[in-house]
């Protein structure tokens, strides 16, 4: 998940911003980084929505 694609990802339900959590990640050819692993945190919702392989998971959980 590229950081341009982060900073335009909000919270499904409550539609707030996303705290992330970087776990792994890696830089591309210019010079932007790519997380590969880690959590997208909602602060309101209390809820981590995982990046797992560089795909960002934000469906719903219950
Ligand atoms: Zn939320």
């Amino acid at each position: 998940m590229k950081m341009s694609t982060y900073e335009i990802l909000c919270c499904p339900v409550c539609k707030g911003e996303l705290e992330l959590k970087v776990v792994e990640k890696t830089v591309l050819e210019n010079g932007e980084e790519d997380v590969i692993e880690g959590t997208l945190h909602c602060e309101k919702c209390g809820v981590d929505y995982p990046v797992s392989e560089g795909i960002p998971n934000l469906l719903p959980q219950e």
